[in-house]
């Protein structure tokens, strides 16, 4: 047996099931669950990621009835018709050796549904549909409800149910102050309060018998105001296990927090201290998660004591065999989830089907399958940026011979600029799978090669990834030495001055104003600055964990972001972090200017035009930002048309999701 993470594969017993290590997979929504043909696609998704290793699979959250699902007509388990939908599910993951529990949601005042209840009729800041009040009898059918729907899983053939009691849902709302008002058995002091999970898991674990799996999803930190303490917490955690819990996940954070617990800018295992603090209070196997995405995080979090299962959700959309590949010490094989929530949370929150930036087949493993070419060609790929890097190695991974142009020393493209952005450090972990990958597909790499014609001739096919050019815009004084490109100050490292104007608010524009407004050591590589910068009680002895004295580091420079749009700043970032990169910049006291016209640059600065007001801006720089335009100079070249793939095919709205995507779909079928 192999002990490249001892405590990571150490198998635990629960009940009369003997889990295999201690990776949970956490509880992620698909998009997959109430689309014509989700269920099959469910079914590959986890029997891959059980046959990868995973010790137990949380699905994601099904609903115990209608008006507790997550969308008005959103999936449930009530029935018989519901258990007959999920059977396959259940078999593909038993048929690889898993063992999968089902995820009971019941969203509450979250719903996306205008029929939608709660303790009390408190509207959710982040949801348009004001809850209604439930009576006492009617949080009784709730209750029933719940248990209900656990028999029906148990019937589908799930090993377990975990009762969603973290993140701000209907239970949440029931345990806060804030959200409860209630005067009745069920709301006023914390004892009452409780009631509802407790309930809950005693009846359902009644009605399961001994040995079903039975999953509380505790929350350990509330980040909003009127949450719970620690105090209130590890009494309501020993109620659980007393009614009958067979292991306590944690959660952190609600979802209308406004304080980041998820994102990539959010430390690696950032709060596992705070599941640390509860662990001792329970003799249950305790659970922890949040930006864990490596073995030797998860190692460290065990070894340390924080926990006795890790729990990763997000890792195993960017890599099925994380587990696997652990377990045989191939950790440099595995693609990291470098917690974007490009391509997850934020198509999950638009209704979309899930996926992953690094890894395109998530929860599309039966529309994309990698299997080996009929028919090998040889083939060139000009460009290692995030396209070119995805293609070849997907391409080479077939069986086809793969070249590889790159002009610079190394591989990655911009995704090498992105790294030297506070808080976008987990992208180097994507250009080490790249580099790995090349390796073990066989590409051949040539750096230092910029790509002729000449060089290309003689290839079945050729394949262009050669990524943009920035894009300079047409205004007075552009020549100014006052005027840098977004290049020259993340890549090149030019001179700064302390006052600048950034011209263009999309992505990378958020990006240099952060750079710019930044100094010292990055609060993502540290739990306690990241704590102390965002006003995190990390001993939650305080309501909700909110010290409400968030120590905002000194800006480093004075800073412009300007865009000609008249509309808010950063509305086009991503659903689930644009909010994060406003706060951040609001926070370094950034001049956020919408509706510019720029009007020339000169030795006085920028001077702008605001709805017609004249305006200069004293700037010692001014930084380009301004979008990006497809270089496509070497196509533009050839006597045959090359594929063109990323940027160098389309610039408009780029980013690495799309390329990536792009170029492991193309060359799945080449
Ligand atoms: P590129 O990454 O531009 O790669 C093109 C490559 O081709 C380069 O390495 C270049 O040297 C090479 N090349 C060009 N011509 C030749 C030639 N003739 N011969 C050989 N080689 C050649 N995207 C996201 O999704 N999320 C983010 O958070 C994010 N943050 C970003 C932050 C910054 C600061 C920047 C600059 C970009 C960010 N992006 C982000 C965008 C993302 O990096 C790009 O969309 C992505 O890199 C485009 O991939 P590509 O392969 O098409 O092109
Ligand atoms: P972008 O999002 O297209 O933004 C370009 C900005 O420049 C816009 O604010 C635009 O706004 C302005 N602009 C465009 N043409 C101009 C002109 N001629 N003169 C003056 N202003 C002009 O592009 P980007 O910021 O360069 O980012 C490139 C891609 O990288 C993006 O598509 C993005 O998805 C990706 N990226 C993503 C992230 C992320 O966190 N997900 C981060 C960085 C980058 P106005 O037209 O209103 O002025
Ligand atoms: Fe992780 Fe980004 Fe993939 Fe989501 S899209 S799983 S955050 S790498």
């Amino acid at each position: 047996m192999t002990q490249h993470f001892p405590n990571l594969f150490a198998p635990l017993q629960v009940g009369n099931i003997t889990l295999k290590n201690r990776v949970l997979m956490g509880s992620i929504h698909l998009g997959l669950e109430d689309i014509p043909g989700g269920v099959e696609r469910m079914a590959r998704f986890y029997a891959d990621r059980a046959r990868g290793g995973v010790g137990l699979i949380v699905t994601g959250g099904v609903g115990p009835n209608d008006e507790g699902a997550a969308i008005k007509g959103g999936g449930t388990m009530m029935n018989d018709e519901d258990v007959a939908h999920h059977r396959p599910i259940t078999k593909a993951v038993h048929d690889e050796g898993g063992v999968i529990c089902m995820q009971i949601l019941h969203t509450g005042r979250y719903a996306y549904n205008p029929d939608n209840i709660s303790a009390s009729s408190i509207q959710a800041p982040i949801n348009p549909f004001k809850p209604r009040a439930l009576s006492g009898d009617e949080v009784e059918d709730q209750i029933d409800d719940f248990v209900n729907s656990a028999v029906h899983a148990q019937k589908a053939g799930y090993d377990g149910v975990e009762i969603m009691g973290s993140e701000g849902y209907f239970i949440n709302q029931f345990i806060a102050q804030q959200t409860n008002q209630r005067d009745d058995e069920w709301g006023g002091a914390y004892e009452n309060r409780m009631r509802l999970p407790v309930e809950i898991v005693r009846r359902t674990r009644a009605a399961v018998g001994p040995n079903f799996i039975l999953i509380y999803r505790l929350s350990m930190l509330d980040l909003v105001e009127g949450g719970s303490t620690m105090d209130e917490i590890v009494t309501l955690g020993k109620a659980i296990e007393r009614a009958g819990a067979s292991i306590i996940n944690t959660g952190i954070g609600w979802h209308e927090a406004r304080v980041p617990t998820i994102a990539t800018m959010v430390p690696r295992a950032a709060f596992t201290k705070l599941t640390a603090a509860f662990k001792n209070a329970v003799s249950v196997p305790v659970v922890t998660s949040n930006r864990i995405n490596m073995p030797d995080v998860a190692e460290r979090v065990l070894a340390e004591g924080d926990a006795d299962i890790v729990s990763m959700a997000r890792p195993f959309l960017a890599d099925a065999d994380f587990v696997v590949k652990a377990r045989e010490g191939r950790t440099d094989e595995i693609n990291t989830c470098i917690g974007c929530n490009q391509a997850c949370l934020d198509l999950v929150f638009q209704q979309q089907v899930t996926s992953c930036l690094v890894n395109p087949r998530a929860a599309h493993e039966t529309e994309i399958e990698i299997v080996p070419s009929q028919s090998p060609k040889s083939i060139a790929v000009v460009g290692a940026g995030p396209a070119g890097l995805a293609y070849a190695t997907t391409a080479a991974r077939r069986g086809h011979q793969v070249t590889l142009f790159e002009a610079g020393e190394k591989i990655g493209g911009q995704l090498n600029i992105a790294v030297q952005v506070p808080g976008k450090e987990e992208f180097h972990e994507t250009i080490r799978y790249f580099r790995r990958e090349i390796e073990l597909s066989g590409v051949m790499l040539k750096l230092n090669t910029r790509a002729t014609p000449e060089a290309l001739s003689g290839f079945d096919e050729v394949i262009m990834a050669t990524g943009v050019h920035p894009r300079i815009p047409d205004i007075e004084g552009i020549d100014h030495p006052k005027v840098l490109t977004y290049i020259d100050v993340l890549r090149d490292k030019a001179p700064v001055g302390k006052s600048v104007a950034v011209i263009g608010a999309g992505g990378i524009g958020f990006d240099v104003s952060e750079f710019l407004i930044h100094q010292g050591p990055s609060a993502s590589l540290d739990p306690v600055q990241f704590a102390r910068e965002w006003g995190i009680d990390l001993t939650v002895a305080t309501p909700g964990g909110l010290t409400g004295q968030a120590q905002i580091p000194i800006p480093a420079r004075e800073v412009y972001l300007l865009q000609r749009k008249a509309t808010k700043l950063g509305a086009g970032l991503g659903k689930t972090t644009g909010w994060i990169h406003r706060a951040q910049l609001q926070r370094g006291r950034v001049n956020m200017i919408g509706g510019c016209h720029y009007v020339k640059i000169d030795d006085s600065g920028l001077h702008i035009e605001v709805c017609g007001t004249p305006r200069v801006l004293e700037v010692d720089n001014v930084v380009l930002c301004t979008g990006q335009d497809s270089n496509d100079d070497l196509a533009l070249e050839m006597n045959q048309e090359p594929t063109l793939i990323g940027g160098a095919d389309i610039a408009s709205e780029l980013d690495a999701r799309r390329a990536i995507d792009q170029a492991v779909r193309l060359a799945a079928i080449v």
